[in-house]
């Protein structure tokens, strides 16, 4: 990648962000490196600096100094998001949320906790051992709440408590020109106008900066049973998770890997397979009759079962361990798509063999929410990355009536396809609604492209 043009900040910008949050929450040169590249290490950027607010008041006061300069700002959470639109591509201002990592009490009687922007995502799931968090992602221990609400974060449990949008009672955010607005009350029912805590949800960074939020937490599971069943075929697999929505009350997830992303997790990670199969389908339930309900669907078939805290770590770590496993073979294309129910099994099936008419060399592991319609392909490809990947598989999730991003968001890396799935006039709401919160047009301008 060509280096980007860094944003304007003369020194005396510089001095007066730190007098607002001190010299060393202002980062330049080598400091800012890790700042400036994601998890999968597919996006490098560059940035003048990198700011770390310890308070909304700063971060008002930031976006105020921001704003009045025009200078264009990323914000950034935990920096675990995979479509490149954490970090500074474009030579943007980095603003990392990471100090506010304040976790208020939790409110028992409502089962609500506010958070900062950069308490992590476990640390809302520890704060009651009576209480979760609906939202689990394998990246739970640097995914921070500001971030999973900017994404809309989903996860391994969206069947039954749904995404981060679901969990949200409340928010406080700051506009680009500095300018906070607050609503954590929890209220559960409050129709007082607009809901711009949902509006936020998936935004990606480019309406305002979420400073707190008003968590909705839920029992934490009692009992739960974590099987792993090994099947023959994506349909057979499909037709099961089906049927354990169907017939499994106590449902927390469903998800799926293959057996190519197992072996490579079995040579580099030490993941030896518990069971053989071509296809697997890791379910898990929880309250009463959990285990039967299970055993009863898995009849007859291979299966691994998990009880104790530990045997269910072990057998979780065969599917949470799947984001990595692609890049242990090199720099991975990380595609997050997803279909209709009913197109699920020709997505699944056919991605790897459209992927191969284009880069007959590619390594290609699919995993994911089998539950949710949702495939990731992660890719490390031999043919020139020159969007034929993409283009690929894309165009067979737009033949299958899907999306181009499941969860992940369009961020940089999906946003020269962002016109396949949103119209014309779609996008001119959006760009509508993205001058109303960013007055002064410097929030994440590069993501969501206008
Ligand atoms: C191993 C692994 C597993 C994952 N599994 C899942 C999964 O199952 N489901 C899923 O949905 N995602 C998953 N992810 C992706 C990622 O963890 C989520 O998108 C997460 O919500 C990002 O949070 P973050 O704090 O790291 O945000 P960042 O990566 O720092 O930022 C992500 C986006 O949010 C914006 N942003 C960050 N903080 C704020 C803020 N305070 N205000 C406004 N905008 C902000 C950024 O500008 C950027 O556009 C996974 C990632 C990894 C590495």
């Amino acid at each position: 990648m060509t280096e980007p043009h860094l944003a304007d900040v003369p020194d005396v910008l510089l001095r007066e962000f730190a007098a607002v949050v001190g010299e060393t929450h202002v980062l330049t040169g080598d400091a800012t490196a890790g700042y400036a590249v994601d998890w999968t290490g597919a996006f490098h950027g560059h940035t003048p600096a990198v700011l770390r607010p310890g308070s909304t008041a700063e971060v008002a006061s930031l976006l105020a100094l921001c704003g009045d300069a025009g200078v264009p700002v990323v914000p950034q959470g935990g920096n675990t998001g995979l479509v490149g639109g954490g970090v500074p591509l474009h030579g943007e201002v980095v603003l990392s949320l990471a100090r506010l990592d304040r976790l208020g009490p939790v409110d028992t009687s409502a089962a609500q906790v506010t958070a900062g922007a950069g308490v992590t995502l476990q640390q809302v799931a520890d704060a009651d051992p009576a209480l979760d968090l609906g939202v689990l992602i394998a990246s739970r221990g640097s995914a921070t709440v500001g971030g999973a609400i900017a994404t809309n974060a989903g996860g391994l449990r969206v069947l039954r408590y749904g995404p981060m949008r679901s969990q949200l009672r409340g928010v406080e955010a700051v506009l680009s020109d500095g300018t906070i607005v607050s609503h954590l009350s929890g209220l559960v029912k409050d129709n007082t106008g607009y809901d711009y805590p949902g509006l936020l949800a998936g935004s990606e960074g480019t309406l305002a900066v979420v400073t707190a939020a008003r968590l909705q937490l839920v029992p934490r599971a009692a009992g739960p049973v974590t099987v792993l069943i090994g099947l023959d075929s994506l349909g057979e697999l499909h037709e099961l998770a089906s049927r354990a929505l169907r017939e499994v009350p106590g449902l927390l997830s469903a998800e799926f890997f293959t057996a190519a992303g197992l072996a490579v997790l079995a040579e580099h990670a030490g993941l030896a397979p518990p069971l053989r199969a071509p296809v697997y389908l890791l379910l898990e339930a929880a309250g009463p009759g959990a285990g039967e309900d299970l055993a009863a669907l898995a009849g007859d078939l291979p299966v691994a079962v998990g009880t104790t805290a530990a045997d269910r770590a072990r057998l979780w770590a065969y599917r949470e361990r799947h984001p990595e496993a692609a890049g242990f073979l090199g720099v991975p294309l990380k595609l997050d798509v997803s279909v209709p129910a009913a197109q699920w099994v020709r997505l699944a099936s056919e991605v790897a063999g459209v992927l191969h008419a284009v880069d007959p060399d590619a390594r290609v592991i699919i995993y994911g929410h089998v539950a949710d319609g949702n495939v990731h392909v992660n890719v490390v490809t031999a043919a020139p990355a020159d969007g034929r990947h993409e283009e690929a598989v894309f165009g067979l999730v737009i033949s299958l009536g899907g999306s181009v991003s499941a969860e992940h968001g369009i961020g940089a890396l999906k946003a020269p396809w962002f016109p396949l799935v949103r119209s014309d006039a779609e996008r001119a709401l959006f760009t509508r609604i993205r001058s109303a919160f960013d007055l002064a047009g410097i929030l994440n301008p590069h993501v969501l492209p206008r």
